[in-house]
C-alpha cells in the first residue's frame, strides 16, 4: 500500500465512525412526548407477574413489546418457555419471552439487551399519591408502577435503535433483545430458555447489556457487580403438637428457644458473621476500590434518614458502601410456625422454621456456604444438648457477579456517559441480586455490562415509583451513544 492511499484511509476512517450526538439529541428531544406516551401505554398494562390472575395482562405486555419491535422491522419471536405450577396445583403457561434482532452483519459486533416488562404489585390504597397504572407527570417525574423497573429503560433501548433508523444512520452493531415477563418472581423458565439457545440465538452475541438497576446519586453510574444470595430454612421440631405454656412450660425443651439460640450465633451485634470460613472467603478490599469509594457521590445522612434509623452499622461512607456491595451479610427474615398474630396466646409452638439469607460476594461459593452454614448450625445446636430435631436446608444459592471495570466494555460505557452527561460515571455495585446476569455469563460465556439509567430515588418496588423525564430522555441518547462506543472495541 502506498503512503498516499494509506493516509487517505486514515483520514476517511474517523468520518465513517463519527457519532453526531447533536443529531441524535435533536431527534430524541423532539420526540420526547411520543416516548412519554409509549411509556404511558406500557405502564397502563398491569403486568404484575406475581399474581396469576393478572397473567393475561403480562401476556398482553409481551405482545405489545413484540409488536413495537416488529413495527421497527426487527426479526421478532415470542418464545414459549413452558408452564408454571401454582401453589394450588393449577398449571398455567409462563408468559412468552420476546426476542428480537436488528441487523446480522457478521463484520459487526452483536450486543444483546436484556430487560423485563413485568412489574411488582401496586395498589393506590398502599399509599400511592397517584393511580399506579396511570402514568402521571409531577414536576418532570413520571410516576407509575414499572416506570423505572424496568419499562422506561427497555423503551429507551428500543427508541435508541429507532433513532438510528429515523436518522437513516446505519446501526454500528447488530442489536438483539431478550425481554421477559417473569423477572419480578424469579425469572421462571428463563435459565432453561437461555441454555437451549446457547448455540443459536446467543452464539453470535459479543456482549450482554442489562439496564435493570439505578444510579447512586444524581451522578450517572456504571454498575460492575451484584451480590448473590444463599437462602436457608432452619427447622426445629420438638413435641408432636403445640403445647400450653402453663401446663407444660418448664418441663419441655422448647423448639423456639433452641431456634433463637442458634440464630443468635450467626452474626454479632457489630455485623461480624460468626460462621467459620465465610469471612475468610471474601476477596480482600483493594486500595483501588477504597480510592474509588472515596470519590463516589453518596449522601450518608440522606440514606440514613430515608431508612429512618438513628445510626447505621458503620460511620464512614467507604464502610457503608463496602458493606452494601462487597461484603456478605446475614439477614433473618422470619419464623414460620411462630405465633405472630396480635394478642397474647400462651403457646409453645411444636415446630418452627427460621428463614434467613446470606448475601454472597466474590470469592464465596454457594455450595461451600451451604456446607459451612449447615455444619456450623448443627454444631451450635449440638452444644445445646436438645432432644429436638434440627434440619437445615439451603433453598436458593445465587452466585455473585462482578465485572472488570477496565474491560473495554466499561471503557465504552464511560465514554458514552461523558459524551451525553458531560461527566465521569461513578463505578458502583448493587447490594441486591440479578440472578440472570450470572446465568447469562455462565451459560453463554459472554461478558456483561450494566448500564443503569434509573434515578437513585425512583422507589422501585415501593409506593410512588417514578422515572424522571431527564433520565428517560437523556438515557435514550446515552444508549444510542453506547451503541456507537461499543462498536469501536477492536475485534480480536
Ligand atoms: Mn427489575
Ligand atoms: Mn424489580
Amino acid at each position: 500500500m502506498n503512503y498516499l492511499l494509506f493516509s487517505s484511509i486514515l483520514l476517511l476512517t474517523p468520518s465513517l465512525h463519527a457519532f453526531n450526538l447533536d443529531a441524535f439529541s435533536k431527534h430524541i428531544d423532539s420526540h420526547q412526548e411520543e416516548y412519554v406516551e409509549a411509556l404511558r401505554e406500557w405502564v397502563a398494562v398491569e403486568s404484575d407477574s406475581s399474581d396469576a390472575l393478572k397473567r393475561p395482562e403480562v401476556e398482553k405486555m409481551m405482545e405489545i413489546t413484540a409488536e413495537k419491535l416488529r413495527k421497527m422491522g426487527g426479526k421478532v419471536d415470542l418464545v414459549d418457555i413452558g408452564n408454571q405450577e401454582l401453589p394450588n396445583g393449577k398449571i398455567i403457561p409462563l408468559p412468552k419471552v420476546v426476542t428480537a434482532q436488528f441487523g446480522n452483519d457478521p463484520k459487526k459486533r452483536t450486543v444483546c439487551v436484556y430487560g423485563h416488562v413485568d412489574v411488582q404489585p401496586a395498589k393506590q390504597e398502599d399509599g400511592w399519591a397517584t393511580e399506579p397504572y396511570n402514568l402521571t407527570d409531577i414536576n418532570g417525574n413520571l410516576h407509575g408502577r414499572g416506570a423505572s423497573d424496568n419499562k422506561a429503560p427497555v423503551l429507551a433501548w428500543i427508541h435508541a435503535v429507532e433513532a438510528y433508523q429515523a436518522l437513516n444512520i446505519e446501526l454500528p452493531v447488530n442489536v438483539k433483545y431478550i425481554i421477559e415477563g417473569m423477572e419480578e418472581t424469579g425469572s421462571n423458565g428463563l435459565d432453561a430458555m437461555v441454555s437451549q439457545r446457547k448455540d443459536t440465538f446467543f452464539s453470535d452475541i459479543d456482549y450482554i447489556i442489562i439496564s435493570d438497576c439505578g444510579w447512586l446519586s444524581r451522578r450517572p453510574a456504571l454498575t460492575y457487580g451484584t451480590r448473590g444470595n444463599c437462602y436457608f430454612f432452619a427447622e426445629v421440631e420438638g413435641p408432636k403438637q403445640d403445647l400450653h405454656s402453663g401446663v407444660y412450660g418448664g418441663t419441655v425443651i422448647e423448639p423456639m428457644t433452641d431456634l433463637i439460640g442458634i440464630l443468635d450465633t450467626l452474626i454479632n451485634p457489630s455485623g461480624r458473621i460468626l460462621i467459620p470460613g465465610i469471612n475468610e472467603a471474601v476477596a480482600p478490599l483493594t486500595d483501588e476500590e477504597r480510592n474509588m469509594y472515596e470519590n463516589i457521590q453518596f449522601d450518608m445522612e440522606n440514606y440514613r434518614k430515608k431508612i429512618g434509623v438513628d445510626r447505621l452499622m458503620y460511620s464512614t461512607k467507604e464502610d457503608v458502601l463496602a458493606h452494601r456491595w462487597r461484603y456478605p451479610t446475614v439477614s433473618i427474615h422470619g419464623i414460620e410456625g411462630a405465633f405472630s398474630a396480635s394478642g397474647s396466646k400462651t403457646v409453645i409452638p411444636a415446630k418452627v422454621i427460621a428463614k434467613f439469607s446470606i448475601r454472597q460476594v466474590p470469592d464465596m461459593d454457594p455450595s461451600v456456604v451451604e456446607k459451612q452454614v449447615t455444619d456450623y448450625l448443627n454444631a451450635m445446636f449440638a452444644k445445646r444438648n436438645s432432644p429436638n430435631k434440627l434440619r437445615v436446608q439451603m433453598i436458593i444459592g445465587a452466585k455473585p457477579w462482578v465485572a472488570d471495570i477496565n474491560d473495554p466494555l466499561y471503557e465504552a460505557g464511560k465514554k458514552a456517559v461523558k459524551k451525553v452527561f458531560g461527566e465521569d460515571p461513578d463505578m458502583i455495585r448493587e447490594g441486591g441480586t440479578i440472578p440472570v446476569a450470572k446465568t447469562f455469563e455462565d451459560v453463554t460465556g459472554k461478558r456483561i455490562i450494566m448500564l443503569p439509567i434509573g434515578g437513585f430515588d425512583d422507589g422501585l418496588h415501593s409506593q410512588n415509583e417514578k422515572m424522571s423525564r431527564y433520565n428517560y430522555i437523556e438515557g435514550t441518547k446515552y444508549f444510542a451513544a453506547y451503541l456507537h462506543e461499543v462498536a469501536q472495541i477492536p475485534k480480536v
